[in-house]
């Protein structure tokens, strides 16, 4: 029975099976029909919830179903993040998206001969991967601990100067359409920008709301850092910048085998060629 099921029913469900109840945490108890609880029963069913969320993810975080990171080859368990289990890799720290990347790099990407890839905020083991295709990999960031300071709203480099530029989650920490203009200026023609997000499909628009406090941009777009919190118009805004869109997305059986997020993807936008 789902939570739904169970919330709909007209009265509160017994107690669960003793089976049932050892693996998730404590027993259910019996509460009064939903719309007639008074606030006693409410804090007891919160806390009650508590119990059992935090059971259910010690018992995912000890004996959660094995995973393969294609990044560093780790089998066996990941680790949880805050309150969402089997996203870390213990072994090389890789996040869901750093492996939909890993497996984009291995099926689908295609470099010229020499190729000039830029990174933003780059992960460390990307550099191996590059290099070992044949290109010249430089990072950069607006910190000094990349290969190049570059501020992506500004990036002083060269027109269409670089093959490929990377940027795992940075847009949403920017002005995007200065970015993704930037990026259309340094990229060569017949380059690639390599983006991704965090997005919510089945949101038809962007929420993005100017002005609001860091409290507020840290509860609304999950991170106070965040200037927005993506819809499905991210193609929209990308396809404006001039770019051709394609995508690389986190489907079965990859979700399970690598602990990836379902549907989660990447957004390849592509400088046109020159026209004839
Ligand atoms: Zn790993």
């Amino acid at each position: 029975m789902d939570e739904h099921t169970a919330t709909a029913a007209p009265a509160s469900p017994g107690p669960e099976p003793a089976g049932k109840a050892a693996r998730t945490g404590p027993a259910r108890p019996v509460w009064s029909a939903p719309g007639s609880r008074g606030a006693a029963e409410i804090a007891e069913i919160l806390a009650f919830r508590e119990a059992r969320a935090r059971a259910h993810l010690e018992r995912l975080a000890a004996e959660g179903p094995v995973r393969r990171c294609p990044v560093c080859g780790h089998e066996g368990r990941f680790a949880p993040v805050r309150q969402k289990p089997g996203i870390w890799c213990p072994q090389c720290d890789s996040r869901p998206r750093h492996r939909l990347l890993k497996l984009w790099i291995d099926r689908e990407m295609r470099l010229p001969a020499g190729a000039e890839v830029l990174h933003f905020a780059a992960e460390p083991w990307v550099r191996a991967e590059m290099e070992a295709r044949g290109a010249r990999y430089r990072t950069a960031d607006i910190t000094d601990a990349f290969d190049l300071r570059l501020d992506l709203e500004a990036i002083a480099l060269p027109d269409a100067s670089l093959d490929m530029v990377i940027a795992n989650h940075v847009l949403e920490h920017v002005d995007d359409a200065r970015a993704l203009a930037e990026l259309f200026r340094v990229l060569r023609p017949g380059g690639l920008a390599v983006l991704t997000v965090p997005l919510v499909e089945g949101w038809e628009q962007t929420y993005e709301v100017p002005g609001l406090d860091a409290e507020t941009r840290a509860l609304r777009y999950g991170d106070a850092d965040h200037r927005r919190f993506y819809g499905r118009d991210l193609r929209d805004r990308v396809r404006a910048a001039g770019f051709r869109l394609g995508e690389f997305a986190a489907v079965e059986p990859d979700v399970s085998a690598h602990a990836l997020h379902r549907g989660e993807r990447i957004f390849l936008a592509a400088r046109p060629e020159a026209a004839p």
